[in-house]
């Protein structure tokens, strides 16, 4: 499976904010954008021009990308599929990306990112209605749990990221047991509830040219 595999604090140095892709690493004074708050690259500090529409709505769409760990044709079949179902287009794509079986176990705190949670996944550490699920993008369902396997509970990046949770928002659609690491999807996601700022609108206008 085709993955980004370049340094990520670069993402958010392009975006010119934290998108919280390294776990403790985004909490602390070694974080990239604390240090370098400039866009990566030879002329990453030169001020530029008044940013075209065009510009805007890419790096939206970038930012979400990088948010969601999604590589661009795998992006525009969540955007057509969101564009298929009734209501807002935008609000559509991220309750998709957001009931992504990474993205949950990553709001349920069980890992310290998405990529991460990946990880886990892929591993099969992860169950999903009492089953072992090892598919990154399955979507949960509202009122699906999810939890990690008993043998796999104590591996330490599960651990570590149970500890953490406090530095985390805590999300309104996910409920997490931490001591039996053990979580359920409440309700579909909105993108009202998301902690980082994001203009959907501009995405729409991108893929609608
Ligand atoms: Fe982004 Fe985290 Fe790197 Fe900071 S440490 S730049 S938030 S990925």
């Amino acid at each position: 499976m085709a993955r980004y595999t370049d340094a990520k604090c670069k993402l958010c140095r392009r975006e010119g904010m934290k998108l919280f892709l390294k776990g403790e690493r985004c909490f602390s004074a070694s974080c990239a954008i604390e240090r370098r708050p400039y866009a990566p690259g030879e002329h990453g500090r030169r001020r530029g021009r008044k940013p075209s529409d065009y510009k805007l709505q890419l790096r939206e769409k970038q930012k979400v990308r990088s948010i969601y760990g999604v590589l661009e044709a795998q992006f525009r079949l969540y955007f057509a599929e969101a564009n298929r179902r009734q209501g807002a287009t935008g609000e559509n794509l991220f309750n998709l990306l957001e009931k992504r079986l990474d993205s949950v176990v990553y709001r349920m705190g069980f890992a310290p990112s998405r990529a991460s949670a990946r990880q886990l996944i892929r591993h099969k550490h992860v169950l999903v209605e009492g089953a072992v699920c090892d598919i990154p993008s399955r979507q949960v369902k509202v009122g699906h749990t999810v939890a990690i396997r008993a043998k796999s509970q104590n591996i330490p990046q599960i651990v570590n990221s149970i500890k953490d949770t406090a530095k985390r928002d805590r999300l309104p659609f996910v409920e997490a047991d931490v001591k039996k690491l053990e979580g359920r999807l409440l309700s579909e996601p909105q993108l009202s509830d998301l902690p980082i700022p994001i203009q959907e609108n501009l995405i729409v206008e991108l893929y609608s040219k």
